[in-house]
């Protein structure tokens, strides 16, 4: 057995690939997207929706979750996700 700092520095590189690949398919895998919410209309949306490029003072980035938890509710053009609809 060879303990020793080279064993360490394996152990941190596989746990950085592995953090990594963990990433990315909790972020593939994750419905909880950023939106745009207002604050003042509760809506949130779409960070490409129209309504969410024209919302600049009352609107923050937030994951869908949160902005549901705020009261927020989807925007109607958008539904509040870029993931399903139409693909323009
Ligand atoms: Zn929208």
């Amino acid at each position: 057995m060879s303990h020793g700092s080279r064993g360490a520095r394996d152990a941190l590189g596989v746990c950085l690939v592995m953090c990594l690949l963990l990433t990315s398919v909790v972020i593939a895998a994750d419905p909880d997207e950023m939106v745009a919410f207002n604050t003042k209309t509760l809506k949130f949306h779409c960070l490409s929706c129209q309504w969410a490029v024209k919302c600049t003072q009352n609107c923050v980035t937030i994951p869908r979750s949160e902005a549901i938890k705020r009261g927020g509710v989807p925007c109607r053009v958008c539904g509040g996700s870029c993931k399903k609809g139409t693909s323009e």
